[in-house]
């Protein structure tokens, strides 16, 4: 025993439910430059595993059972003190493992592997009948670990490997690997002046012309450096003139990363009215020690980037840094774009695209502080900001900020987490801002500044809702209203872009027996398959697992040549465009036109320099882009997104169509808006129609009041999934009575176990259990034991289990 320190840290365990820190001894060594937030190896069972260290603490007694760090990883911590913290309140909000928040701030790319190999020991002392064994060879080759000797040998080999390590014979020697090593790039520095430069090269012109080429070279660089490119100077051409006291090299840490195409730097336009209004209520907001968060609501084409960029110059002004969080990178290449333009090296980005390396450079960049502003999606919330002072969520209002996989955090939340820690600002930006962000406002936690006019100084779009049971009766089959038909040609013949919506990817949605009625569906989803056309001809595919198989006319149950599609999908409009216009340019963007990487950007590009008169997208069109060129925008059926069986259907109808809408009229032409519905008179879009924002929070505000739904209360919602439906149910159940037994009724509303929305996917069955709640504080005890409870056991039965804490989707 002895008094001392002893690390506490998290071991990297894929598998395992291992919630809690373990105790490690560390030497006086270690100690010296020991901190949280490195990386170590530690042994771990019968194995070497690779960890993280949480908190060193003091202890007057270390147990000598306590064993030794092994190794560490890292000169200085690559997690900061406040993303600890942020961990453990991840963990606290979310129900979820430390490894699992642990797991979503720090990038893969920091992952490290850590194994014991095992090494030969060779001198006289090993006998001859050892060393002649293929065992022995083999491992004096290939240094192994002894699972790899157990998989090559099998499992008597563990007898054989252990006697020679207890005569020493083999030893044991750690190895430790990062996944991605930081890139690193030499340059050349002079160590005398130009002018002895240039005089060492004279001498050297006949003898070593190399020598002397790069010494002029040297001489005339602009930055008075060079970076050393090993083709053009050779090592040995360099390494003289270092050794000759001329030249020094030095490695310096770059990132990977580029931004392919910069922006030209733009001088910042001034600022309209509004915007003016709008930026000095965010001044004093920041200013004043109450309100720190701001929901900036500012109608389509508002300016809404021109205020964060504001507010962001602010921030570096006083020496801070800012993080902004934008739905999807690969989605806002114009956004980037501006920032680049505006800020220039000073920005780094994170995003689910980078490659490991890149995402390791940035994220070093930003730790060391060579950036100030972090533009990324959701996971940039997590970004090792060291001087927060601002926080911008841009599109507030999308679905994406929510993780689907645990930790199921809102970025949102935890940006506002983070910046009340920091005591920064935060921004929430929309057109549209969500029930939540407006709640918040209500109950005085956040103050709402307004841009009611758009930045061009034009109204904004005309919305025309069309009836479409009024074309179904005038006989008009076409997908297309008359007045959309109308307004399309119009448009393209000025020279104008169209932008036509549809929710729907595929060709249609499902297939029909029209004599039996039964519909196509997947074999291993409870979900029917939608169709898509190929070069081949139709096809139908299931958008949960992947399946495929080909179009039939003939019904698989009732055999009649009776099948048709139903339910339009985006391909089918542009195959209807092409039918009735061949010579418009059309370009579709959804996910199956934009798989590949940069595609998406392609068509964003195209689209922008006028390479198409039509551009048809889903949901991915209505998320900020911005093409001065369009007049006309088309909702092909507004009513796809108000069947959805979700609670927020009326709200994200609302964001959607008017999202949509306002990427029309956004330069100096007028915009029109086409709204096609069966349900005109539904408030969600007679609110979007009328740019009515106020109307349609009243509405929605008061039905989810009255149905106790969020804002009003939070939902967490518990699935249960395994191959054997009983089990699944079984967990479900499980979860609901422990539940009822445990949990404070009052505080917390269960609702009955029931199978999932989509009972069944990849032959998964899915059972659920809805909560409700006010307070996450008051039920999160019961809560999570009873979650920890079924998980475990079900985790045993081969089964999984998730809790999505503050759900914003049921099932
Ligand atoms: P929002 O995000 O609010 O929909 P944007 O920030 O995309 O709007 O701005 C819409 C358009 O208006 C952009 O093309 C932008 O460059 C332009 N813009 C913004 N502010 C001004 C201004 N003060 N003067 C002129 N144009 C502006
Ligand atoms: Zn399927």
């Amino acid at each position: 025993m002895s008094d001392g320190t002893v690390a506490q840290v998290i071991v990297e365990s894929p598998g395992l439910f291992m919630d809690k820190p373990f105790d490690y001894r560390i030497t006086p060594e270690q100690l010296r430059f020991l901190r949280p937030g490195m990386r170590v190896v530690v042994p771990f069972r019968k194995d070497v595993k690779p960890a993280i260290v949480w908190r060193l603490h003091h202890v007057d007694a270390v147990s000598e059972k306590i064993r030794p760090i092994i190794s560490v990883v890292d000169e200085s911590p690559i997690l900061t003190e406040e993303q600890l913290s942020l961990a453990q309140w991840l963990c606290d909000r979310y129900a979820c493992t430390i490894q699992d928040a642990l797991g979503a701030i720090l990038p893969g790319a920091f992952r490290v592997r850590g194994r014991m190999r095992m090494v030969v020991v060779d001198d006289d002392s090993v006998p001859d009948d050892v060393r002649s064994t293929r065992l022995w060879q083999w491992i004096a080759a290939q240094r192994p670990d002894e699972a790899q000797v157990m998989q090559a040998f099998g499992d008597k080999a563990r007898h054989q490997v252990r006697g020679w390590m207890d005569a020493v014979y083999l030893r044991q020697e750690l190895d430790v690997r990062e996944r991605v090593q930081q890139a690193t790039k030499s340059f050349l520095l002079p160590c005398v002046g130009p002018d002895e430069l240039l005089a060492e090269a004279a001498v050297r012109d006949r003898r070593a012309a190399k020598q002397a080429e790069l010494l002029r070279a040297l001489a005339e660089a602009e930055q008075g450096e060079l970076l050393w490119s090993r083709s053009t100077y050779p090592g040995s051409t360099v390494q003289s003139l270092v050794r000759d006291g001329l030249l020094r090299i030095e490695e310096r840490t770059i990132s990977r990363f580029t931004w392919d195409d910069k922006a030209i730097p733009s001088t910042p336009p001034v600022l309209t009215e509004a915007q003016e209004r709008a930026l000095q209520q965010i001044r004093l907001s920041r200013r004043a020690n109450g309100h720190k968060t701001v929901v900036l609501h500012g109608v389509t084409g508002s300016g809404k980037t021109e205020i964060y960029m504001r507010a962001i110059e602010d921030t570096l002004e006083q020496g801070m840094q800012v993080i902004v969080l934008v739905p999807e990178i690969a989605l806002t290449p114009q956004m980037v774009g501006r920032f680049y333009a505006r800020f220039g090296e000073r920005i780094a980005v994170l995003h689910s695209a980078l490659t490991p390396g890149e995402r390791r450079d940035e994220w070093m960049r930003i730790l060391e502080g060579r950036a100030d502003i972090v533009i990324g999606a959701r996971s940039a919330v997590f970004a090792p900001i060291q001087n927060l002072g601002l926080v911008v969520v841009d599109e507030e209002h999308e679905p994406s900020y929510k993780q689907d996989e645990s930790p199921h955090y809102d970025a949102r939340e935890v940006a506002l987490e983070r910046a009340a820690n920091a005591g920064a600002m935060a921004i929430l930006g929309s057109a549209t801002p969500s029930l939540w962000a407006i709640r918040m406002s209500e109950t005085g936690r956040a103050k709402i500044v307004s841009l009611p006019t758009r930045a061009n100084r034009k109204a904004l779009p005309t919305v025309e809702l069309i009836d479409m049971r009024n074309e179904l009766r005038s006989r008009n089959k076409s997908l297309f209203s008359a007045r959309l038909q109308e307004e399309m040609a119009r448009t393209v013949e000025m020279g104008k872009q169209v932008v036509l919506f549809l929710n729907r990817r595929g060709y249609a949605n499902s297939m029909l027996c029209r004599a039996c009625g039964e519909s196509v569906h997947c074999p291993n989803c409870d979900i029917s398959l939608t169709v898509h056309k190929s070069a081949a001809g139709h096809v139908l595919i299931c958008h949960y697992c992947g399946f495929q198989q080909p179009y039939q006319d003939v019904c698989g149950f009732c055999h009649e040549p009776a099948m048709r599609a139903f339910g339009i999908g985006t391909e089918q409009i542009e195959e209807a465009i092409h039918r009735m216009w061949p010579s418009y340019r059309v370009l579709r963007m959804d996910v199956d036109t934009t798989r590949k990487k940069g595609s998406l950007k392609r068509i964003v590009d195209d689209f922008e320099h006028g390479r198409a008169d039509i551009l048809i997208g889903t949901q991915m069109i209505a998320k900020g882009l911005d093409f001065p060129n369009v007049r006309l925008v088309g909702v092909v059926a507004a009513d796809t997104m108000l069947s959805v069986p979700d609670y927020r259907a009326h709200e994200r109808t609302f964001q959607l169509l008017t999202q949509v809408a306002g990427r029309a009229g956004r330069a100096d032409t007028e915009g029109l808006t086409i709204i096609q519905t069966y349900r005109p008179e539904h408030f969600s879009i007679q609110a979007a129609a009328k740019h009515d924002f106020a109307a349609f929070y009243r509405e929605e505000r008061e039905q989810r009041e009255f149905f106790a739904y969020p804002p009003f209360c939070e939902l967490a919602v518990f699935v249960a999934t395994h191959t054997e439906e009983k089990l699944a149910k079984g967990a479900a159940m499980r979860f609901e009575r422990e539940l009822r037994r445990t949990a404070d009724g009052n505080a917390l509303s269960v609702l009955p176990a029931v199978p999932s929305g989509i009972r069944r996917i990849e032959n998964q069955y899915r059972f659920q259990v809805v909560l409700k709640y006010e307070h996450w504080q008051d039920v999160q005890q019961s809560v999570t034991a009873a979650y920890r409870l079924v998980k475990e056991r079900m985790n045993r039965l081969g089964g999984t289990c998730r809790l999505d804490v503050n759900a914003q989707r049921i099932g």
